[in-house]
């Protein structure tokens, strides 16, 4: 290939058809429910089958377990188009293909994945990832869910929080997680954990979420779950690798979250511009709204370039690039929601209805600025890791 013509965004065949099949989904399938589901406060459990029909739940997945067999870009590609439309339903999406699904494909051992992956790709069954609790939030290595070792089981006892696909709906609970417990001493382990474990159960719902409203977040109990060893993701202790991980994955994914919020906000205020008059001339030749437009598009540019070089170099079995993964979505978060806030301004009264969509961006793009580690967790990550080793930026 002639490297100019080299496109970052879709690289291969496969990721210009993954890019077509996208784009129809969102427009016919995923942009007409996503209101109604945001001010319901429901997730949307038929949609979410749709999206594993279409192959688009198992795309990090081997083609042995029923995945696509494809890469991280093509997991950016996913998150980023399904966020320009319905950031809430991406999470879910992401909290299942990402935390749960490859997290499994990575860490855990061929049984589990047989067992798991074809269910979680399929999208028979839902999943998600169990790392907050009540008390413990950025400080991971201080929690309080225990697992105490009996024969040929663990006991697994605690609260996990905001655990995103943690229930379908207020009466069921999602359907495997894996869950990370203390083993010992800031010392980690992580299990696979079923509905139907006795002792696990569906706690509270999180209602009047401010945004992301069309993801279930829900706390989950652990009272005296009996888990097999099997079950056990990687040897005791080896949680915290495992964790690390898949954050980096994670993040990764939440940069193209915000990407797509970014991609949106900046489209909607261009089309309001070309469109919109006072004062006699169109929105456009004001100097002002031009300064809106030019600098967050340049901003969306710079997010979505980032995201999406990371991703190329990018290998999800082994990771091992967790300062890019950091700083693309330090970057990318807050790039989503200036965007978001600045189509907002551009549409004025308009901007602020629910009609317009970019307040439901604005109200979405917020999570990414918290959710897989803050934005305070992002600058102490990256200035540890950068510190250490100075050589990362030559
Ligand atoms: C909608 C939603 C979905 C979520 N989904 C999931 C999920 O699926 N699974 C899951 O495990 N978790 C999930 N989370 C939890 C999320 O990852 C945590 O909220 C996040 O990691 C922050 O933890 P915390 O809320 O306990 O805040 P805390 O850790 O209590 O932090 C509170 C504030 O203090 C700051 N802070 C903490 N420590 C430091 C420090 N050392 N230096 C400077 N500042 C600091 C933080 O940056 C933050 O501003 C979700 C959260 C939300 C809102």
């Amino acid at each position: 290939m002639e490297w100019r013509s080299f496109d970052l965004f879709a690289p291969t065949p496969d990721h210009a058809h993954l890019a077509e099949t996208l784009r129809e989904f969102v427009t016919r399938e995923v942009e007409p429910q996503a209101a109604w589901h945001d001010r319901e406060e429901r997730f949307n459990h038929a949609l979410f089958r749709r999206a594993g029909e279409l192959g688009l739940l198992g795309v990090t997945i081997g083609e042995d377990y029923g995945g696509a067999g494809l890469d991280a870009t093509a997991a950016v590609q996913v998150f980023d188009a399904l966020a320009g439309a319905d950031p809430g339903f991406t999470l879910a999406v992401l909290a299942h293909a990402v935390l749960f699904a490859q997290n499994v494909n990575v860490n855990g051992d061929e049984l589990l994945r047989k067992h798991v992956l074809p269910r979680a790709v399929s999208g028979q069954w839902i999943g998600g990832l169990c790392m907050t609790e009540p008390e413990v939030g950025t400080d991971v290595l201080a929690m309080r869910t225990k697992a105490r070792r009996d024969g040929d089981h663990y006991v697994l006892d605690g609260c996990k929080t905001f655990i995103t696909n943690g229930g379908i709906d207020e009466n069921t609970l999602g359907d495997a997680f894996v869950v990370y417990a203390a083993t010992g001493e800031r010392s980690l382990t992580a299990f696979l954990v079923e509905k139907g474990m006795p002792g696990f159960a569906l706690g509270q719902k999180w209602c009047d979420k401010l945004g992301v409203r069309a993801s279930f977040t829900a706390e989950l109990v652990f009272d005296g779950v009996r888990v097999p060893v099997g079950n056990r993701m990687g040897e005791e202790g080896e949680g915290t690798r495992a964790m690390m991980r898949n954050l980096e994955i994670e993040r990764l994914g939440l940069a193209a979250m915000s990407v797509g919020i970014a991609r949106r906000s900046v489209r909607t205020m261009i089309d309001y511009a070309n469109e919109r008059r006072s004062f006699g001339v169109p929105l456009r030749e004001h100097g002002q709204i031009q300064r809106y437009i030019a600098e967050n598009f340049a901003e969306y540019r710079a997010a979505a370039t980032f995201t999406y070089d990371v991703a190329r170099r990018f290998d999800p079995a082994t990771a091992g690039q967790r300062v890019d993964c950091d700083a693309a979505k330090l970057f990318a978060a807050q790039v989503g929601k200036r965007a978001a806030d600045a189509a907002i301004q551009v549409l004025g009264g308009a901007g602020y209805m629910g009609e317009a969509v970019v307040e439901r961006l604005w109200r979405d793009a917020k999570l990414l600025e918290i959710g897989g580690g803050t934005l305070e967790a992002h600058h102490r990550n990256l200035t540890k890791d950068l510190c250490r080793d100075p050589a990362q930026v030559p």
